[in-house]
């Protein structure tokens, strides 16, 4: 991945490891030569710029999906809360601003599309297939299921699904994306990599309308 990408990558506020956003970077610059990617779960673009290095090279477009008001976990109060990205106007969370800043120092504008608004009713509308799906959004287990259900169909048949946030052992984080890892094995998603807690799968079913 270019260098000056990879710092604007690792400055930006956000939850993704160096090591698993090269990773991620490596699935979506192969599956982009399919189709378009497409991540749920933007917050401040720092996953975006991984993904859409990616994009650039394979010659595509990232969509990256966000409501821009924070998960649960990142609210006043959690874990994850960050005060800097909550305007001070409302009261409430609006990372929108922070994206906008890393893409464009990335020089990303042309390649990132930014989808502003609630996952599900995005996937509802959605009608274009996508080479890579990333899913890291809400991680409350009726929000990442939501997510894996009505994004998982728009997978390309051998396009590639990644999960971020995957634990096996229950003490080392939530286990909503590991149920989603582990539906998405049950409906024939193959396993094909690991790094860190991101798990890349591939679609190896030809009809994943089926699903
Ligand atoms: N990929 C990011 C981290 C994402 S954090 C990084 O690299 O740092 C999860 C994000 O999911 C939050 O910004 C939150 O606003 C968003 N989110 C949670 N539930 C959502 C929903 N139902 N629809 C759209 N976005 C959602
Ligand atoms: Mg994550």
């Amino acid at each position: 991945m270019d260098d000056r990408l990879l710092e604007v990558a690792r400055a930006a506020k956000g939850f993704m490891p160096d090591d698993e956003g090269l990773a991620l970077h490596d699935a979506a610059r192969l599956a982009g030569r399919l189709g378009p990617l497409l991540e749920v779960g933007t917050y401040c673009g720092k996953s975006a710029v991984y993904l859409g290095a990616a994009a650039r090279q394979a010659g595509t477009v990232l969509f990256t999906v966000d409501h821009h008001r924070g998960s649960e976990e990142n609210q006043a109060g959690w874990e994850h809360h960050d005060r800097e990205v909550v305007d001070p106007e409302t009261g409430r969370m609006d990372t929108l601003p922070f994206f906008r800043r890393t893409i464009r120092s990335a020089e990303l504008e042309d390649v990132v599309i930014g989808v502003v608004g609630f996952s599900t009713p995005i996937a509802r509308a959605w009608r274009t297939p996508l080479g890579f799906l990333f899913i890291d959004g809400g991680h409350a287990e009726d929000v990442a299921r939501a997510d894996y259900t009505h994004w998982a169909p728009h997978v390309m048949a051998g396009g590639t699904l990644a999960i971020h946030d995957v634990f096996e052992d229950p003490s080392a984080g939530g286990q909503a994306p590991f149920r989603v890892w582990q539906r998405a094995v049950a409906d024939g998603f193959q396993p094909v990599a690991t790094t860190g807690s991101l798990r890349v799968l591939r679609n190896e079913t030809s009809n994943p309308s089926s699903r």
